[in-house]
């Protein structure tokens, strides 16, 4: 596509004319799917720092919606970092500035192709491997894993090649990325949250995995967990959620949506969640909020140039996953009226409608539907042009992905690593998932 863009923010504006991938950097906009200024970064009509609910929030006069302030520094941070993981292992953007406009430049001393980004002029080289013992060692993990070993062997065969597990890991999960990153580019995605358990009393990660609906394959994975020391406004803390959901073994796929609405109203801040105590004991290491690890995980599904034809995306029915997406794909739902919907429930075969209702703050309208056995889907198209059957807006690729991914941490009873091993594994397995999917 041949568009006009300024890319680079409010600081460094460069204006060039072919492919690009539109990075959103300024997470205070409005994220309205009808207004004209969702996803435009400092509108006139904005109004900062203002408390309506109690909490730091700010307007847009132009639909009067009220989004929470996020904080823009610790998501620079997080998207920085990113976008340098997905440039140097894919060699799909620049890992300095983040743009597409990548060409050749020869190659470097020891006979790697280099590339240089044509609007900061950087250049690089693909990453590769390191050391040789890490190399090694991680070689070694992925027959150990292949065979199941649990845990304590995969430390134990550290310990016996010399090597130091935390970098074979690191090794594992960039050469795992680097596969996931390199699949063909999707247009109907859906994206559900997860949490994993680490090392530590009621320690978890919390993550998002999204899938390409069409293949299965997951098309990125990511958690909380960054390598530096946040700011504090970017950093999770345990906080006051609301009340558990009281479920019922009969609730309906659109009554536990709107017990999920309820639940969103009585949460001190709609953006906040509580998903443990989440400790780490390195200084080089924080938890962000899980809004800021959503905004980054739909940052890198764009800068992987998912969703450029439109389509849709279906999420998991948590409220601030809806904002994240909506202005990290901004200018595809302007563009392309990429739909945007929230999923609840799981159906096989046929289905037939049953209810349809509004719920919640928003009094978005929901559908549910029913199937033979007396299952139920409850969905809620939020933004966007949806092309899809009712039988096919669902979280099932992602579920599934989701599922293989937690059986085997606990097959292999890694609960019992760091943060970051469990991370490592998790980025592998998800891997090892695309590879099943393709033999068969
Ligand atoms: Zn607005
Ligand atoms: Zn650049």
């Amino acid at each position: 596509m041949r568009i006009t863009f300024y890319f680079g923010g409010m600081d460094r504006i460069a204006r060039f004319s072919f492919f690009v991938v539109i990075q959103m950097l300024d997470l205070n906009v409005c994220k309205s799917g009808r207004c004209k200024n969702l996803g435009v970064s400092k509108a006139k009509e904005y109004e900062y720092h203002i408390r309506p609910l109690g909490f730091l929030a700010m307007r847009c006069g132009a639909c009067s919606a009220t989004p929470p302030m996020l904080d823009n520094e610790s998501f620079g941070l997080m998207r920085s970092h990113w976008l340098r993981q997905v440039g140097l292992s894919t060699g799909k953007l620049c890992p300095g500035c983040g743009a597409a406009a990548i060409k050749r430049f020869g190659q470097s001393s020891n006979g790697k192709p280099r590339f240089q980004c044509k609007v900061c002029q950087k250049t690089f080289s693909n990453r590769s491997s390191v050391m040789k013992g890490q190399e090694q060692l991680a070689k070694a993990i992925l027959d150990a894993l292949s065979c199941d070993q649990d845990g304590e062997n995969l430390t134990q065969l550290a310990a016996n090649k010399g090597v130091h597990f935390d970098r074979a890991c690191e090794q594992l999960k960039r050469q795992a990325y680097q596969v996931i990153w390199q699949g063909e580019r999707a247009n109907y995605m859906a994206s559900v949250r997860f949490t994993l358990p680490y090392k530590g009393n009621d320690n978890q990660l919390w993550g998002i995995l999204t899938t390409d609906i069409l293949s299965g394959r997951v098309l990125h994975i990511s958690t909380t967990l960054v390598p530096f020391g946040l700011p504090e406004q970017g950093r999770y803390q345990p906080c006051v959620d609301a009340p558990p959901l009281e479920l019922s073994s009969t609730d309906s796929a659109i009554e536990l949506a709107h017990k999920q609405e309820q639940r969103f109203l009585l949460r001190q801040q709609f953006d906040r969640c509580d998903f443990g105590s989440a400790t780490v004991r390195k200084q080089s290491q924080s938890h962000a909020l899980p809004v800021l690890s959503a905004h980054a995980h739909f940052a890198v599904l764009n800068a992987l140039g998912h969703g450029e034809e439109g389509g849709a995306h279906f999420l998991s029915h948590e409220v601030f996953l809806r904002g994240a997406c909506i202005t990290q794909f901004s200018e595809h739902v302007k563009r392309h009226q990429m739909a945007l919907a929230y999923v609840v429930g799981e159906t096989n075969g046929d289905i037939e409608l049953s209810t349809i209702r509004k719920l919640g703050w928003w009094q978005n309208s929901w559908r549910e539907f029913r199937d033979n056995a007396g299952k139920t889907k409850a969905y809620s198209v939020l933004c966007g042009n949806l092309a899809l059957e009712p039988k096919e807006v669902r979280l099932k690729s992602a579920m599934n992905a989701l599922r293989f991914i937690q059986r085997e941490v606990e097959k292999l009873n890694l609960a019992a690593f760091t943060a970051s091993r469990v991370e490592s594994f998790a980025v592998e397995f998800a891997k090892r998932y695309n590879q099943a999917l393709e033999c068969c």
